[in-house]
């Protein structure tokens, strides 16, 4: 392997990382520390040619293939026993064009990089909640946040992208070039070429109000009832996330997070939420935007993880109090269930324009067991399984590709993507990956 190895080195810009050397260890590990994945070799690229010779070098010796992001994809899918790891990390320059109200960004930047150079300019894109999470991995399957409601998915956002292919060609897809790729790239993950570059429209913003509300106890009910009634019909400058979780002595509680970008400094919207009993943490506050997107700021590598779960149409009582009832079922703190609300801006977009299937859900609700004993693997995972399918009965269009693991069944990938989606995602599958090289993700096979 080491000649091998020596000619991968000689081909490429970047370094390349075998066990034994330095940094090996901290670049093969993942967000998801239930990942303990041994790559034999992890090509560090830094361009397009970087990426193009990786490719070759994996095919030609017949070596599984995965590509790293931001590392946060809760499968693993970024790390491969025995293969090749095409990782992206040093490739996360983002250039922001205030005029034209752009950013382009490397397909390694992560949302800190971005939020970073964007908010420079007084300029956002939506993205996701947490810094480290890689920009490109999220768009591709989607992507929720704090300003979904307001400006959309964040691959609603996406207008051209660059990628390179399996074999080796380099495709640009806008809607004036290849538009059917650039439609597969909105939600179609990672399965037709390593995206080099992203490219997303931007949106006017320095400050919101947001922060976190925190409710414990028997009012915890209340309060996400108050959360599912105020999405009906508040007005677009509001997203907002809930996450149930417990405390050590398993009293359930609520943290609620809002989003707002209007010009109140006290919005009314928010008062029922900032008054009902319950409430013993309100830090929601005019702040700037970079400080709304620390909120949840996870450390990496440090838990295991098991997440499942469904976009619903609707969150009534019985669910709202299965879910309270889930958090103390294991007996110890299981982590937590995740509710984003997809209401406003989401449901303006033409659902023809992105291969996603899930824009017409209500809800996005999701079992995120986390942990750090492996004596509990088996117990945490069957918690996030069963707490999964006490919310399928409302279930609409499947679950969350970017949440999901990678044990899910091919019919839930189809069921994220739609009926109709699906056998045209297989068929850009067939036109750009016919080998199914990239197949490390949530995977769409070749049409046969
Ligand atoms: C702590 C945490 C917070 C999260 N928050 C959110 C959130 O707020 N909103 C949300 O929607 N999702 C969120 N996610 C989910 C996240 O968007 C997905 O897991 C996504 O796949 C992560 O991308 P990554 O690049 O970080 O991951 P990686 O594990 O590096 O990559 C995952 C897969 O994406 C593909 N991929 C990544 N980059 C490229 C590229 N440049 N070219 C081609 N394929 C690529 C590959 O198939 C790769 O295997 C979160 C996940 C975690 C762990």
């Amino acid at each position: 392997m080491a000649a091998v190895v020596e000619e991968l080195r000689d081909s490429l810009t970047g370094d390349v990382l075998v066990e034994g050397d330095r940094e090996y260890e901290r670049s093969r590990l993942c967000f998801n520390l239930l990942i303990d994945r041994r790559p034999a070799v992890i090509a560090r690229c830094i361009d397009l040619d970087d990426v193009a010779a990786a490719l070759a070098f994996g095919q030609a010796r017949g070596l599984a293939i995965a590509v790293r992001g931001g590392g946060h994809n809760p499968a693993g899918h970024c790390a491969v026993d025995d293969g090749l790891v095409i990782d992206l990390s040093r490739m996360r320059d983002v250039r922001v064009d205030p005029e034209k109200r752009i950013a382009i960004s490397q397909g390694g930047a992560t949302w800190l990089d971005l939020d970073a150079a964007t908010q420079a300019h007084g300029l956002v894109t939506p993205g996701g909640v947490v810094g480290s999470t890689g920009v490109t991995g999220l768009t591709l399957g989607g992507g929720i946040g704090h300003l979904t409601a307001q400006y959309g998915l964040t691959c609603d956002n996406l207008f051209a992208a660059e990628l390179v292919t399996p074999a080796g060609e380099i495709v640009r897809a806008s809607n004036d070039q290849n538009s059917e790729l650039l439609w597969g790239l909105r939600g179609g993950g990672g399965n037709f070429g390593v995206v080099a570059q992203a490219e997303f429209r931007l949106h006017p913003l320095e400050r919101v109000v947001g922060g976190r509300l925190e409710y414990e106890g028997e009012r915890v009910a209340t309060a996400l009832r108050l959360v599912r009634e105020l999405v009906i019909d508040c007005p677009r400058e509001l997203s907002i996330q809930a996450q149930l979780t417990t405390d050590v002595s398993l009293a359930p509680q609520l943290v609620v997070v809002p989003c707002y970008t209007g010009e109140s400094e006290d919005p009314e919207v928010l008062r029922p939420l900032r008054t009902v009993p319950g409430l013993v943490n309100d830090g929601v506050r005019r702040q700037a935007f970079l400080e709304q997107q620390r909120i949840f700021d996870p450390g990496y590598g440090v838990d295991r993880n098991y997440w499942k779960g469904h976009f619903v149409a609707e969150l009534p009582d019985r669910l709202i109090d299965d879910l309270i009832g889930r958090m103390t079922a294991l007996g110890r703190p299981p982590g937590g269930i995740l509710i984003e609300s997809l209401h406003g801006a989401p449901k303006d977009v033409d659902p023809a324009s992105a291969a996603l299937g899930y824009r017409d859900a209500a809800f996005n609700v999701s079992a995120m067991a986390s942990w750090t004993d492996p004596a509990h693997d088996e117990e945490s995972i069957d918690w996030a399984r069963t707490t999964a399918s006490t919310i399928e009965p409302w279930s609409v269009s499947g679950g969350y590709a970017n949440y999901m693991q990678a044990d899910e069944p091919i019919d839930r990938v189809r069921a994220a993507f739609g009926p109709d989606s699906f056998p045209r995602l297989q068929a850009l599958k067939s036109r750009y990956d016919p080998g199914n090289v990239l197949h490390r993700n949530q995977n769409i096979p070749p049409a046969s």
